[in-house]
């Protein structure tokens, strides 16, 4: 069946013929004759009603044979990381990264003893100088953010295979809607689920899928941390998955839109959209996705000033970090996301001053261009 139908359908149990599963607000359950600690009905534990229910939509949706999902994002993130890698262990990871996972491989990773190095995500031919014998996984994310560029995610899967590594992908950006990682060969995909897969700016929640034994290792990771989503937000989780083929349809077409719409405007000097035949890896994201998102960036001839005076001037945008919801959102990058990094590190990466990433909720398309040409005609 369609993605469209698995989102609607596949999981849903109808408890005393409630036609939409009600919250477990339950943190335990009666004893049956659970033989292993990983099977005691209890929240933390991963196995309520509501958890059952997400994680079979989940790998359905993704084309996992499991999934799991976590108290936020990062819980998903680092929890399968410090299950895939053991003091000792070396990781390669994409250069330009989430910052709240810069931080952890960073400065946290380290001290549990696991390593790491960076690499170019369109440069496969360097990355096997940087193996070592400890190396264990692959870690890359479908686009990078704010400047939307795609590492060659298929040559990711073969130096994974041919040296036997794990591969992880961070697929936030594109939702299983728009890119299905594991059917090219990913290993483990991950998403912060706060983002496109609830889709209403209202929780915060993390997504695992892979194989059953990688979900199971990372299940009992979990269990242990602790990292556990609440069935409230589970509950919210669920309703917001079965509409996230229609929103990213509309995130899409904005997304695509606004992209085209400022790439005519005489105040802009460069866009970046994955949807645009400009973008470096244009041919790549046409053959592996199903739509660019609802993301891009931009810059202004006039720079910083000129980026504050169209961020004032426009209305429909909330001038706010994340993505994902179906209100549009704005934000300086420089002055937000990326603030953390030193501006010749920020340079480096390509992220100016000026540049201004928008996240397209699911407004009309033709509402939100005419937002911004008017804040461009006041300017
Ligand atoms: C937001 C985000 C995360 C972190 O997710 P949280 O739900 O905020 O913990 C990780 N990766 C990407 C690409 C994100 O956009």
């Amino acid at each position: 069946m369609d993605i469209q139908t698995r989102l609607v359908h596949t999981g849903e149990e109808r408890i005393e013929g409630a036609v939409v599963l009600p919250i477990f607000q339950s943190s335990t359950f009666v004893s049956q004759d659970e033989q292993d600690y990983n099977d005691i009905r209890y929240l933390r534990l991963n196995n309520t009603p509501n958890h059952r229910a997400l994680h079979a939509k989940l790998a359905a949706v993704c084309g996992g044979e499991d999934a799991l999902v976590a108290g936020s994002g990062m819980a998903a993130i680092t929890t399968a990381l410090m299950t895939v890698l053991e003091n000792g262990d070396h990781l390669l990871i994409q250069d330009c990264l989430y910052g709240g996972t810069h931080s952890f491989v960073t400065q946290d990773a380290p001290r549990l003893g696991m390593s790491f190095d960076f690499i170019a995500g369109n440069a496969p031919e360097t990355w096997a100088g940087k193996l070592r014998p400890e190396t264990r996984a692959i870690y890359v994310e479908t686009m990078t953010n704010p400047l939307l560029e795609i590492a060659d995610l298929e040559a990711v899967v073969e130096f994974a295979r041919e040296y036997g590594l794990v591969s992880l992908i961070d697929n936030t950006f594109a939702s299983p809607c728009n890119f299905r990682p594991l059917e090219i060969g990913f290993d483990i995909e991950l998403h912060s689920a706060t983002k496109y897969l609830n889709g209403h700016s209202d929780l915060v929640a993390g997504a695992i899928t892979g194989s059953s034994a990688h979900v199971k290792a990372i299940r009992h990771k979990l269990n242990h941390l602790g990292g556990s989503l609440d069935t409230h937000a589970c509950f919210l989780l669920q309703r917001g998955l079965k509409t996230l083929a229609l929103r990213m349809r509309q995130h899409n077409e904005n997304g695509l839109t606004l992209a085209r719409y400022l790439t005519g405007q005489e105040q802009v000097a460069r866009v970046n959209s994955p949807g645009l035949e400009s973008h470096p890896q244009y041919e790549r994201a046409q053959r592996l996705f199903s739509g660019a998102g609802g993301v891009l960036s931009f810059e202004l001839h006039g720079g910083v000033a000129a980026a504050e005076r169209l961020l004032s001037g426009l209305t429909l945008p909330v001038t706010a970090p994340s993505l994902g919801g179906v209100e549009t959102l704005i934000t300086r990058p420089a002055a937000t996301s990326h603030s953390g990094m030193s501006p010749e590190d920020r340079a480096e990466l390509g992220i100016t001053d000026g540049l201004v990433r928008v996240a397209c909720g699911i407004e009309a398309a033709g509402d939100l261009c005419a937002d911004f040409a008017k804040a461009f005609a006041d300017m």
